[in-house]
């Protein structure tokens, strides 16, 4: 058993929920849902009403992530583990490359890697902690990575391989937890995909993407191969690129949504857009993980754990503590008193607080927070 500390009221978050995703859903999200929802939930995605809403989230994301021409917003049922797959499927021709630095930059290789279809993938590996970019290498037509290594807290660049256009390689960029949180040219990757409960505070179960061109010609041209007789690349259904991309042109999916998680997405794409976009959004998460990092670096039990400050995530912030205090048991007191989800990645062991600091977070709660480890920490 361990100690317990009380936290008084007034230093407490207004919301303290802090989660890596799924993340703070804000209250104003939850009351689209009853109201919206009203209308909504519970009735068919063929109809118009929850067309128009896939619709609103199409062109609200075009116009928050300022779409080049001829890019396209195509989402389907299954996060972006699923699309993962789907990548597997209808994205990568024979080969691809990975940079691979965490657990979910991990997943994908190895996804990539158990496809029968595939060549074995060339993996560029770095420490937990730091970032490697997949280096341009022959025969490869898709280089992967992951914008924000949500299990380490880590920062890539999303921008295009030196070479890999005169290749004709497709960039894939996991920006499930970067995208809305950090700057990006979308121009500089083919596919920029994500789920909806980190940075966009919905719920899980969907994936959405920003698609190049090529990389719609890819997908179409990877279905047409797979119904070749003697084909040995399958597609299945639910992971064909190609058809996500025709239901998404009807703003619909290709099975049944969630209408609830599609409430709730388009609710935070207005209010996203309404306060100033991307360049809004991600001057807000940079000013809440510059609060951490900064109150880390001067204190004496707290260090961030990534070393190069170019590469700290202003989505997800990571802080190791020293060894003579328990993150665990801060974590617990912690959520003992409310203030939720600030656990470090299990798999990565270290004795770390973990903090989500997406749009929907309010600076003035990370600065309460911060008050409240320090409060815990004193007394423990
Ligand atoms: C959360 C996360 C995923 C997995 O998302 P699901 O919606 O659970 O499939 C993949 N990549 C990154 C970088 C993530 O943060």
């Amino acid at each position: 058993m361990f100690k317990t500390v009380t936290i008084p009221e007034s230093l407490r978050p207004h919301d303290a929920r802090f989660g890596s995703g799924p993340s703070k859903i804000r209250p104003e999200q939850i009351r689209a849902l009853a109201e919206g929802g009203a209308t909504l939930l519970g009735t068919s995605h063929r109809q118009d009403p929850v067309k128009h809403l896939v619709a609103s989230i199409r062109e609200g994301l075009s116009d928050f992530f300022s779409l080049p021409s001829g890019y396209e917003i195509v989402l389907g049922n299954g996060g972006a583990s699923a699309f993962w797959d789907l990548a597997c499927a209808s994205l990568i021709a024979r080969r691809a490359a990975f940079g691979s630095y965490g657990s979910f930059s991990a997943k994908f290789a190895q996804s990539a890697s158990s496809a029968p279809f595939l060549d074995d993938p060339v993996i560029f590996e770095a420490e937990p902690g730091s970032y490697r970019i997949p280096e341009r290498t022959e025969h490869v037509d898709a280089y992967c990575w992951a914008q924000n290594e949500t299990s380490t807290g880590v920062a890539a660049p999303a921008r295009r391989v030196e070479g890999s256009l005169e290749q004709k390689a497709l960039v894939l960029v996991d920006a499930t937890s970067g995208a809305g949180a950090l700057p990006v040219d979308v121009s500089q990757c083919d596919a920029y995909y994500f789920s909806p409960q980190k940075a966009f505070g919905s719920d899980g179960g969907l994936w959405v993407a920003a698609l190049s061109p090529a990389a719609i010609d890819r997908a179409y041209s990877l279905a047409g191969e797979a119904e070749r007789d003697g084909s040995t690349r399958w597609v299945p259904p639910f992971l064909s690129l190609r058809s996500a991309i025709e239901n998404s042109r009807k703003d619909q999916t290709l099975n049944t949504p969630a209408i609830a998680t599609l409430i709730m997405l388009a609710e935070q794409v207005r209010w996203l857009n309404a306060n100033g976009g991307l360049a809004w959004s991600t001057a807000r998460c940079a000013r809440s993980a510059n609060l951490l990092y900064q109150w880390a670096q001067a204190s004496e039990y707290a260090t961030p754990f990534v070393n190069d400050p170019q590469a700290r995530s202003h989505a997800v912030v990571t802080i190791d503590l020293d060894g003579a205090i328990d993150a665990k048991q801060v974590i617990a007191v912690l959520r003992d008193n409310g203030i939720l989800d600030t656990a470090g990645y299990r798999k990565l062991g270290r004795n770390q607080l973990r903090i989500g600091v997406f749009p929907s977070v309010e600076p003035d709660d990370v600065e309460a927070l911060i008050r409240c480890i320090d409060y815990v920490v004193e007394r423990l």
